[in-house]
């Protein structure tokens, strides 16, 4: 039985958490995504990005905390939840002995509302050869039947964990961000995982930024680059590190030039360069590198750990 749609959020996080052993892999993670958004979650290796999306997919019980997506549990009620996701999971485990029109053929059973047509589609922009056997494709072309599967029966959620990991630039590109822009257009959602922060910060209209098990930053894209500044400083003397400024979360340079991330102490950061001696370049709005390296680097376990 299919229940409408009750909430505006699709998927909702509340005080996650996930230890193996003494390690947090999650550590009281709330988040809520809104119907129609491009959410990119990003992090370092081992931040914990699988280990949340292996929750929303049911494939892991909340030790504590919940988890809803379309507003149920997917751990209780897994039909309920799953039919509507399109997942392409970071491993792209798929059965090796079938062929890739059998496996197409197989993965339309489970879904009333698939779409040949469109998945043939795919199948021909991804250039995938329809008798080829799943062990023989290489790993983007794995890739590429990955997110057909997932792709094909028109999913209300898409979650795909490292979409890009084995695609080559012009897919990545051109393709996928197509994809996630059409389903965006639709009125879908889409969730993904990313390493590479510059097709994030293209794609996505919200980011959650998670390090060591913790959201460091979550907001809408252009919050984000609201909400932080990156200026340049050239001092009078060389530098051989940058002198400690208010406010500053990352910095990075050499010599007499260096550049500065912070965010909301812009003018008490400005007037601290000045007095040091810096004179003040340019101001730029930062890309979601510069955003990422201020977080990562100011993680909180991090400076626990150094005090
Ligand atoms: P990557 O970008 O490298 O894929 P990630 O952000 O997806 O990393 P996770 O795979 O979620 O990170 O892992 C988070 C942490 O939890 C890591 O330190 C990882 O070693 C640990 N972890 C994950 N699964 C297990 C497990 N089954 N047993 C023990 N530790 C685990």
């Amino acid at each position: 039985m299919t229940v409408p749609l009750d909430s505006e959020y699709v998927l909702e996080v509340a005080g996650l958490t996930r230890r193996y052993g003494a390690k947090a892999a999650l550590d009281d993670i709330w988040l809520k995504v809104p119907r129609g958004a491009v959410f990119g979650l990003v992090g370092e290796n081992g931040a914990g990005k699988t280990t949340l999306i292996k929750h929303l997919m049911g494939l892991l019980k909340p030790q504590f905390g919940s988890v809803r997506v379309f507003g149920r549990d997917p751990v209780i009620d897994p039909e309920g939840a799953l039919s509507r996701i399109g997942y392409l999971s970071e491993d792209r485990s798929m059965p090796l002995w079938m062929s890739v029109t059998e496996l197409m053929g197989y993965t339309r059973a489970f879904y009333p509302k698939w779409d040949q047509t469109f998945a043939d589609e795919l199948r021909e922009t991804f250039a995938l050869d329809p008798k080829a056997k799943v062990r023989h494709l290489s790993r983007g072309e794995r890739a590429k039947l990955g997110l057909l599967l997932a792709l094909a029966h028109r999913p209300e959620l898409l979650i795909l964990d490292e979409p890009s990991s084995g695609l080559d630039l012009a897919v990545r590109r051109h393709i996928l961000t197509a994809i996630i822009q059409t389903v965006a257009e639709e009125g879908r959602t889409v969730l993904f995982s990313s390493h590479l922060l510059d097709e994030v910060d293209r794609v996505a209209d919200y980011v959650t930024m998670i390090n060591q098990g913790q959201i460091v930053l979550s907001s809408t894209m252009d919050e984000a680059k609201e909400a932080h500044h990156r200026i340049t400083l050239r001092f009078a003397e060389s530098q051989r590190r940058m002198p400690s400024l208010p406010g500053a979360l990352f910095c990075e340079g050499s010599g007499q030039e260096w550049s500065v991330v912070c965010n909301g102490r812009l003018e008490e950061l400005k007037k601290a360069a000045e007095s040091a001696g810096a004179e003040i370049l340019a101001e730029q709005i930062p890309s979601l590198e510069d955003i990422f390296l201020a977080h990562a680097s100011n993680a909180p376990r991090a400076a626990k750990e150094e005090d």
